[in-house]
């Protein structure tokens, strides 16, 4: 609509410049003939030139005071000698001024436009006019400006008259329509110039800018059908569109990734909650990667109310966390307490031990007796830990003790202790027993607990290929391939 107002005030200036043009060569031509009236040569070579070499006039002539035409160009409408009748050509000749009339229909029939120079001679005296023609539906002066079609996008130009006439349009079939009911025409007879929406008188829908001219009380209005202009954006957004798509389509599969990415600990975090009843849970629980801030938090927390909800961290003293034959800390509750350290983040070593060839006792003193070893050794191990650690019978002929915030050096010296003690003391069988022990150390060798106490293990298995009664410290670091 903007650009049609623009438009609109520039085609009005142009207007109005060759208006303005055509009346400055009238009143050249008047000057001329004033004191030469009579000499016909004169006034008919004087109307040929206006009407051929100016251009801007379909026909030009000369009258008198009385509206009898002395001269009149082309030729072949015959005028000289004919007179002006009609009531707006004889009112232009009185008023004796510079004058542009609206469109009327001449004594010819056909529907003009005059530009109108009085001709005074030098002492004064009024001696008629020069009139040039725009012949409205012919091929005219406006064509020569305006042109004469429509432009692609289906927009046009048209020119109204002071009183909402149509002078000019590409579609001549419209050409003397009264459009005063239309809006736009409305504000340039109140001499505004601007753009808005309206519906021509075929009732479609139109962008139009306008603008009124100076010299007469006309205007220009230019249109776009709706539909166009809203069409040429479209095609706009559509190659916009195309151009993103591949941007656009990378960056969705980013987004989506990403959010696959983060909602992936919470819904695993989902899925335990809903078994949380289930005690197995907790080990998923504990493997899960939360890889972000928030859902370790989570995690976290979750870890703590299901422990709390399963009495594994308070309980420890409960007949179901302890084992019957040795009284030590069962295999469940100590997996239980290695998930809470883990969680708060604690540092802690494990005592991996195995008694050495066990096997043999058993079938040399008896399953009993071999039982009576196993309890032997636990009360050792409860001696010589100190009061934070914790012994937990691991399976068998197996056990663990844990020790919080233990470095490998400290636990290496307790476990060493302890082998001492129990080689050196008599056992239930009447000889003393071995075993071979595995450490690691929790984080600094492995990031979850099954991780560490396979450590612990394979140092025990070494151990054991060493010969046995001796304690090996796991020698792997943590590396991060382990950690995934
Ligand atoms: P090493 O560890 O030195 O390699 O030899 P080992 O003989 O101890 O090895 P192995 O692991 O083969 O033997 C373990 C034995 O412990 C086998 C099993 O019968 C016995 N055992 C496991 N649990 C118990 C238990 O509760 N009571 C008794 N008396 N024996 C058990
Ligand atoms: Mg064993
Ligand atoms: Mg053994």
């Amino acid at each position: 609509m903007d650009k049609n107002r623009v438009y609109a005030q520039k085609l009005s200036q142009i207007v109005d410049l060759y208006l303005d043009e055509t009346i400055q060569v009238l009143g050249y031509s008047a000057s001329k003939i004033a004191d030469k009236m009579e000499d016909e040569e004169l006034l008919n070579e004087e109307v040929i030139r206006l009407q051929k070499q100016q251009g801007s006039f379909n026909s030009v002539i000369i009258a008198d005071p009385n509206g009898l035409m002395l001269e009149g160009a082309p030729e072949k409408y015959a005028l000289k000698g004919k007179r002006i009748t009609s009531k707006e050509g004889l009112l232009q000749l009185e008023n004796q001024k510079i004058s542009i009339s609206d469109p009327f229909r001449a004594s010819t029939g056909k529907l003009l436009i005059t530009v109108s120079y009085p001709i005074f001679s030098s002492d004064g005296q009024y001696k008629g006019a020069i009139n040039g023609s725009v012949y409205i539906h012919e091929s005219n002066f406006f064509e020569k400006v305006l042109g004469e079609h429509q432009y692609q996008d289906g927009t046009y130009v048209y020119v109204v008259d002071s009183k909402g006439r149509v002078i000019y349009h590409y579609d001549k079939s419209r050409l003397g329509l009264d459009v005063s009911e239309n809006k736009v025409v409305q504000r340039i007879e109140k001499g505004e110039s601007g753009a808005q929406f309206v519906i021509n008188t075929f009732d479609e829908k139109m962008l139009a800018g306008f603008s009124p001219l100076e010299k007469t009380k006309w205007g220009v209005i230019v249109q776009t059908p709706r539909k166009a202009a809203i069409n040429s954006v479209g095609k706009q957004v559509l190659t916009t569109f195309y151009f993103e798509l591949p941007l656009l389509l990378i960056s969705i599969i980013v987004v989506l990734a990403l959010a696959a990415k983060i909602t992936k600990p919470l819904q695993q975090i989902a899925v335990i909650t809903e078994n949380s009843v289930n005690e197995s849970e907790m080990g998923n629980l504990n493997s899960l990667n939360a890889w972000y801030y928030e859902a370790s938090k989570i995690k976290k927390a979750l870890i703590q109310s299901l422990s709390f909800l399963h009495g594994q961290v308070s309980t420890l003293k409960d007949e179901n966390s302890i084992d019957s034959l040795t009284n030590l800390t069962n295999r469940r509750a100590m997996d239980a307490v290695l998930q809470a350290w883990t969680v708060q983040g604690k540092m802690y070593s494990v005592i991996m031990l195995d008694i050495d060839r066990f096997k043999s006792i058993n079938d040399n003193y008896g399953h009993a007796a071999g039982d009576e070893v196993l309890r032997f050794l636990a009360r050792q191990m409860r001696n010589a830990v100190r009061e934070q650690d914790l012994c937990c019978r691991y399976g068998g002929e197996e056990f663990i003790i844990l020790l919080p915030e233990t470095g490998v050096g400290e636990a290496y010296d307790i476990a060493e202790e302890l082998r001492l003690n129990v080689e050196g003391t008599i056992s239930p069988i009447g000889k003393s027993v071995t075993f071979s022990a595995g450490i690691a150390v929790f984080p600094k060798q492995a990031s979850n607990p099954n991780k560490l106490i396979e450590l612990a293990d394979s140092a025990l298995y070494e151990a054991k290929n060493l010969g046995r009664n001796r304690v090996v410290i796991a020698k792997e670091e943590l590396q991060k391939s382990e950690d995934e």
